[in-house]
């Protein structure tokens, strides 16, 4: 999960540069904010769809959850024996089958 936050951190920094970088060229600081903005979404989007993949969830507004209950970690429930946990497998029978519980 520090991952994720050091992305966000990246991202938002490659943001500010590239504001700066195309206030610069445009001589309109106003206009370098219109691609920067645009990478960020694309990283955050990119950041989402990793994170859902990660979860082994197919959509169903996961994504969203995920990126608002980060910062604590994310629980998961085994579907196999129904302990919960977190981390990628259960360490009570090491299944691998595991939903997000928020
Ligand atoms: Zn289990």
């Amino acid at each position: 999960m520090g991952q994720q936050m050091a992305w966000i951190i990246i991202s938002l920094a490659i943001s500010l540069l590239l504001t700066w970088l195309f206030g610069i060229w445009f001589g309109m600081p106003i206009l370098g904010i219109i691609p920067s903005i645009a990478i960020f979404i694309g990283i955050s989007y990119y950041m989402r769809k990793r994170a859902m993949a990660r979860m082994g969830m197919g959509g169903g507004g996961g994504g969203f959850g995920g990126m608002l209950g980060g910062g604590g970690g994310i629980n998961y429930i085994c579907i196999a024996c129904g302990h919960r946990f977190k981390g990628g497998a259960c360490p009570r029978c090491g299944s691998k089958m595991r939903r997000a519980d928020f």
